[in-house]
């Protein structure tokens, strides 16, 4: 069973994808991390995330680095992801790699952009999470000022609206939801409040027990 959790920066698919995936027993991918492993990769060389055949290259080799990096979670490493997530040879490079976890038994919950468009169309559950600008702004500021990072709630608010453009407005595999996924909006929901609202979704299509 394929779950498929989508939506722009900061509406808090990643811990609703973890949580999903922690409750029925099933792999957890967090997509976004291997697009900044290919951004941080091209960084850490001094190389330009805009150079594209470098990205290419970096992405052929994403199985090098570490997903759990802590570097990958700075905001201008999300934000080298995102310029290397325009770059279609990026996103084919990494294709086969997500369409392998997804079919890891007994599930999969996959979390990124393009899972229920791209990656895996024929997902038995679509989520598009989102939330209001504002909403994910200071939702991310207070992730990153509790990690001591020194950021400006305005700042974050316009690299997220930046990131929201890119995301949505490049050529290939744009941000955008599936037609047949669930909208979860959870500007006014917390995180127990959006597990409920998902889980009510999941559990109509779970395979039924004989
Ligand atoms: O989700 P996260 O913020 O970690 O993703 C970083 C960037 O990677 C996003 O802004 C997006 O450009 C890109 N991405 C993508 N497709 C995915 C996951 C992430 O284009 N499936």
């Amino acid at each position: 069973m394929i779950i498929a959790v989508d939506g722009p920066v900061a509406a808090g698919k990643g811990t609703l994808a973890r949580r999903i995936a922690d409750k029925y027993g099933f792999k957890y991918l967090d997509t976004g991390a291997l697009y900044r492993a290919v951004g941080l990769s091209l960084l850490q060389k001094g190389q330009d995330p805009n150079a594209e055949d470098l990205a290419v290259e970096a992405a052929r080799n994403v199985a090098d680095i570490s997903l759990a990096d802590p570097e990958l979670r700075l905001e201008h490493v999300g934000n080298a992801a995102s310029i290397v997530a325009a770059n279609q040879g990026v996103r084919a490079a990494l294709l086969d790699y997500q369409r392998e976890v997804a079919e890891h038994s007994p599930g999969a919950v996959l979390d990124g952009r393009d899972i229920g468009t791209v990656v895996c169309p024929a997902a038995e559950v679509k989520l598009f999470v989102t939330a209001s600008a504002e909403v994910r702004a200071l939702r991310r500021f207070d992730e990153l000022t509790a990690k001591g990072e020194d950021v400006k709630l305005a700042q974050v608010l316009s690299d997220l609206k930046e990131r929201d453009a890119r995301d949505q407005g490049r050529a290939s595999a744009p941000l955008a939801k599936a037609e047949d996924a669930h909208l979860l909006d959870t500007t006014k929901l917390d995180i127990e409040a959006a597990l409920d609202a998902a889980y009510e979704i999941i559990e109509k299509h779970l395979p039924t027990k004989t």
